[in-house]
């Protein structure tokens, strides 16, 4: 089976590094809670925004960010088992390649790179699952689309949802030789 995961909200937490800047440039701390089914760019004060959308594009955003809990030894263990590759859509943030590939490096040194993809519009991926914390990739994908729990998506609905990657042990098989 090939499996298709992203990064950001999925490995990644791109969020606390979000909360992390603003905090440092406003001196305003924001809680995860706060963020329940929206992006702090949209709950900041307005003339906060377009700081907020640029952080991304920054060099350093995507450097050294935490992981999201259990990812790596999941992970591992769906790798171990079937076809993983990494589906990030690196193309949008320029500076954003080379952190990525530095972070996986780190934390995944078994992701070979020939299965890492740093793309762009990820209708053109193609597999049998995509693991994704957004609608918008997930509905252009042709397999099972697996939306991964993150504060912005909580209300969702219509997807299969995989809540932690604890939950991704049971769905998987993965207790099972
Ligand atoms: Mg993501």
């Amino acid at each position: 089976m090939r499996i298709l995961i992203d990064m950001d909200e999925v490995m990644a937490d791109a969020i606390a590094r979000f909360l992390e800047w603003y905090q440092r440039d406003f001196g305003i701390t924001y809680t995860e809670e706060q963020l329940h089914g929206t992006k702090l760019q949209y709950i900041v004060p307005e003339a906060h925004r377009p700081t907020v959308r640029q952080y991304a594009h920054q060099r350093g955003f995507f450097a050294n960010l935490p992981l999201i809990a259990n990812s790596q030894e999941v992970i591992r263990a769906l790798n171990d088992k079937h076809e993983v590759y990494i589906a990030s859509a690196a193309m949008e943030f320029k500076y954003s390649l080379e952190e990525k590939h530095d972070w996986l490096d780190e934390y995944f040194p078994f992701i070979h790179w020939k299965r890492r993809i740093f793309c762009g519009d990820k209708s053109v991926l193609k597999g049998d699952v995509l693991i994704d914390d957004h609608a918008f990739n997930l509905s252009v994908f042709s397999g099972r689309a697996i939306m991964f729990s993150a504060t912005h998506n909580m209300l969702e609905t219509g997807y299969e949802r995989l809540n932690n990657w604890q939950e991704a042990r049971q769905l998987f098989d993965l207790d099972t030789p």
